[in-house]
């Protein structure tokens, strides 16, 4: 039902337009608002405050259905399930749950997460945002680089060092509202892929943040930080099994249709062959990130398998949507057949919430403890 779902609205109501505003690097504003009303922003989130309440499955199959339309779309969905909703419910105070998360869950606004900065992408810890304990409040400086959903967010969950003798155990997370004085929104990358999703840089000069908007214990950051973006991985490489899928179907189908030197093309072994590779390494794909899904579920230890599963997915998503490219030929190098899109799309699959050297880091340092 919830996979059903999802495929309806991204049909009909993502798929007008895509193009356009991903010509026009526009932002799917009434789309997600939407979204938001279907319970699809917050779908892991306790219904006390908002959410639907499924489990990463269900999230899983929503995500892959959206991605397969709209990856401009299903990263805002990824970033505020996954990133923001999730690390809330789980690490928030009863306070914080009610004040951000209702609003949050339920897609009345939308949430950000911040961490990459000019100097620290890949090595996180290098934080350079400063957050100085006052007594009551923190004051936040810096600037954040790359942060998706960086205008249309009104809830920003911000990573700073508080105590840099410390390093990484001086980190903290915060919650920090938009119209709060000293932050500014920089200015907005021209990308790509994913064109549709607003990714900004983000300064803050001597903003002032309340105490209680810390999120868990003084140092708790970058535990935060990377707990949040192990279960954010699964959101990333569903959208990356999103963006293969959706590529495949359209190649599946454009093969039936064309015809070359009397029959059509999908009878010819070359492309036949194409999209028996392209349907085997989307079901792998598909395996490793219904596992991960599963373990996160089982409330058992999900990292190696997260970061598997997005390893997988990404190199799938590329693989796959260049494959359709060609399947398509000279028709798939022009906007009108999307095939285009998604494969630019997919690159980003494999540099976001740890580029794929980064998961084989997370990986090899898991199996070499076996
Ligand atoms: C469109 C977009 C949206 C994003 N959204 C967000 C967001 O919402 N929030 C957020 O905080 N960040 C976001 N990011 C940032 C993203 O997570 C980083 O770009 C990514 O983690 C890589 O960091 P970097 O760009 O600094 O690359 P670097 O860390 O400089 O890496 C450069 C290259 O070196 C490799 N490398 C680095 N270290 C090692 C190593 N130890 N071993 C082997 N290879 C290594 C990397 O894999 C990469 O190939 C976004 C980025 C983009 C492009």
């Amino acid at each position: 039902m919830i996979r059903d779902a999802a495929r309806d609205f991204a049909r009909t109501e993502l798929l007008p337009g895509v193009i356009e505003r991903d010509e026009q690097q526009k932002f799917p504003t009434e789309q997600i608002k939407k979204m938001g009303e279907m319970g699809f922003m917050g779908m892991m989130v306790n219904p006390a405050y908002g959410g639907g309440g499924m489990d990463t499955i269900s999230y899983v199959l929503a995500m892959e259905e959206i991605s397969k339309i709209d990856a401009s779309a299903s990263v805002c969905m990824s970033v505020n399930n996954s990133l923001v909703c999730w690390g809330l419910d789980r690490y928030g105070t009863e306070e914080q749950k009610q004040k951000y998360l209702t609003p949050l869950a339920t897609g009345q606004i939308i949430g950000a997460f911040c961490l990459s900065e000019p100097e620290a992408g890949s090595d996180a810890t290098m934080q350079r945002t400063t957050a100085e304990d006052k007594g009551d409040h923190y004051l936040l400086n810096g600037t954040k680089n790359w942060i998706t959903n960086g205008n249309s967010a009104s809830v920003y969950i911000v990573i700073a060092q508080t105590d840099p003798e410390k390093r990484h155990r001086g980190i903290n997370a915060f919650i920090v509202e938009k119209d709060w004085e000293g932050f500014e929104v920089g200015k907005k990358e021209d990308k790509l892929g994913i064109r549709g999703s607003d990714t900004h840089s983000l300064m803050f000069t001597d903003v002032k943040v309340p105490k209680e908007n810390r999120i868990g214990e003084d140092g708790f950051g970058f535990k935060f930080a990377m707990q949040v973006l192990s279960g954010g991985r699964i959101g990333i490489a569903s959208q990356a099994l999103g963006i293969a899928s959706g590529s495949y179907e359209l190649a599946l189908q454009y093969s039936k249709e064309r015809k070359s030197f009397g029959k059509p093309i999908s009878e010819h072994q070359a492309i036949a062959f194409k999209l028996a590779d392209m349907a085997t390494e989307i079901e792998a794909a598909r395996y490793l990130v219904m596992k991960a899904a599963w373990l996160k579920d089982q409330h058992k230890n999900f990292d190696r398998e997260s970061a598997m599963a997005k390893l997988k997915a990404s190199e799938v998503a590329m693989n796959v949507s260049v494959e359709a490219v060609q399947v398509h030929g000279g028709y798939g190098y022009v906007k009108e057949y999307h095939v285009e899109r998604l494969m630019r799309d997919a690159k980003i699959t494999q540099i976001y919430e740890g580029t794929s050297e980064i998961q084989k880091i997370v990986i090899s340092r898991s199996v070499l403890k076996d």
